[in-house]
């Protein structure tokens, strides 16, 4: 990357920090909470805004759902275009006593803004479009950018694989960046290659119409707490594997380079204590990114008060999900777990599947990525195979067939979904460096080399 180019960028970028923290309280103030019909609308207005002023062509694209934004700067001749996504909408605020400041009155304390959505994560896909602003002030955008930035992320993100699906053309791309979520919890910033999917389905047993007195009738009437009880135990093994009959199908073990990072990764920090980066837990990163995973998130019935009630409950719910990994696909792993639990008595329903994805991790575009990292943090980011939670990165990697990188720009601390969620000013500014890095370093990347790097 040319020095003098970065360089004023990045002082260009500097000038801007008003600018952007203004932009963002502005956004926050919005209280575009998933689902809300009216705040969505005026938060993608909002966003096209912005877009415009730095230089973007804008599009709100109007479907079923929240309306979602598109804006493209193009490409010049033979350069790359990056497709950066991200999303307006925000998580529900409560419990609303817990805020320190009110979640959509946008507040700095501390050398951070707080407000819902501050790093979840209207401050992140700013950062884009503050990058491209700072590009245009100065050098010009050197590659085709394309932003995709949608208002049902929060609630399973439901429309928008038939959006890009039926805007392929449009959403053309050699590679999709999304910053979202946060960096490593021992401050490293990532770059990760991929995604868990993730399978949610409901199982129901029903008995009698109402509940029964058990003494009355206990061990003759049927016990739909007793058989959803057994079911649900019967889907593992004792050794703890999964015992629904085709589950690991198909499964695409982890690559060695794959393998060998997840070893060099630090220990995950879960009890709230000092993280030791020394620590590494080859077989438990193994475990959160390479093999599924299957979990009972709810259980139902019966009589859950104070104090005494001798039923025999009607009805035994579970709400069930399943991490899935490569090659796994969500719609066939739910035929194999509706048949399991029907055989059992068990009604099952499915309530959301998403695909798996994967970015091979020797992709060469993932190597400009690391450089406008290192540019922008003097931080050498950790490369992470696989996320174990669930995004619909498979837009990207499967419908749209390009290399799709996750490259979060807050830090763990963020508070997303949580009361008090906040960015450090200082996350939003190295953000926007690295936005504009990115760009500065595909410019370098022939387009050839870009596409045949496609999978
Ligand atoms: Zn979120």
């Amino acid at each position: 990357m040319n020095q003098d180019d970065l360089k004023s960028v990045f002082c260009r970028v500097d000038g801007l920090q008003e600018q952007v923290v203004e932009s963002l309280s502005r956004l926050v103030e919005i209280p575009s909470i998933a689902g809300h019909a009216e705040a969505c609308r005026t938060a993608a207005s909002a966003v096209a805004d912005l877009c415009k002023d730095a230089g973007f062509r804008v599009e709100v694209w109007e479907g079923p759902g929240a309306p979602a934004l598109f804006a493209e700067i193009p490409a010049p001749d033979n350069s790359p275009t990056v497709l950066f996504y991200g999303h307006y909408d925000v998580q529900p605020v409560e419990p609303l006593d817990a805020w320190v400041t009110p979640p959509f009155e946008p507040t700095i304390r501390d050398g951070a803004l707080f407000g819902r959505g501050a790093g979840d994560n209207k401050g992140q896909f700013l950062c884009h479009i503050a990058a491209l602003k700072a590009l245009q002030d100065t050098v010009g955008c050197p590659i085709g950018v394309k932003l995709l930035i949608e208002g049902e992320e929060e609630i399973g993100s439901p429309h928008l694989e038939d959006l890009v699906a039926s805007n392929l053309d449009r959403l053309s791309c050699d590679v999709a960046i999304t910053a979202d979520g946060p960096h490593h919890a021992d401050g490293h910033p990532l770059i990760i290659f991929g995604v868990r999917g993730l399978l949610f389905m409901d199982a129901t047993i029903s008995g009698a119409p109402r509940d029964l007195h058990s003494g009355s009738n206990g061990g003759v009437a049927p016990a739909p707490t007793h058989e959803l009880v057994a079911a649900l135990a019967a889907m593992w093994n004792k050794d703890g594997s999964v015992a629904v009959p085709h589950f690991y199908d198909n499964i695409v073990r982890p690559t060695f380079t794959e393998h060998r990072l997840a070893e060099q990764l630090p220990y995950p920090n879960w009890t709230g204590g000092e993280t030791s980066a020394d620590r590494t837990a080859p077989s438990l990163w193994n475990r959160l990114m390479f093999e599924p995973n299957l979990n009972i998130a709810g259980l139902n019935s019966g009589y859950n008060g104070a104090g005494v009630k001798t039923v025999i409950p009607r009805r035994a719910q579970a709400k069930i999900d399943v991490r899935l990994v490569a090659n796994q696909d969500p719609n066939k792993v739910y035929v194999s777990f509706r048949r399991f639990l029907e055989q059992r008595g068990v009604e099952v329903s499915l309530l959301a599947a998403v695909p798996p994805s994967r970015t091979p991790i020797d992709t060469p575009l993932a190597a400009p990525v690391q450089r406008a990292i290192e540019a922008s943090w003097n931080h050498t980011p950790l490369l992470q195979p696989r996320l174990g939670g669930t995004t619909p990165d498979f837009v990207f990697t499967r419908t749209l067939g390009v290399p799709s990188l996750l490259v979060p720009y807050a830090p763990a601390d963020m508070h997303h979904h949580a009361p008090n969620e906040r960015i450090p000013l200082e996350s939003l500014y190295r953000g926007v460096r690295t936005t504009a890095a990115i760009c500065l370093e595909f410019s370098r990347l022939a387009p050839q080399s870009a596409r045949t790097a496609k999978r």
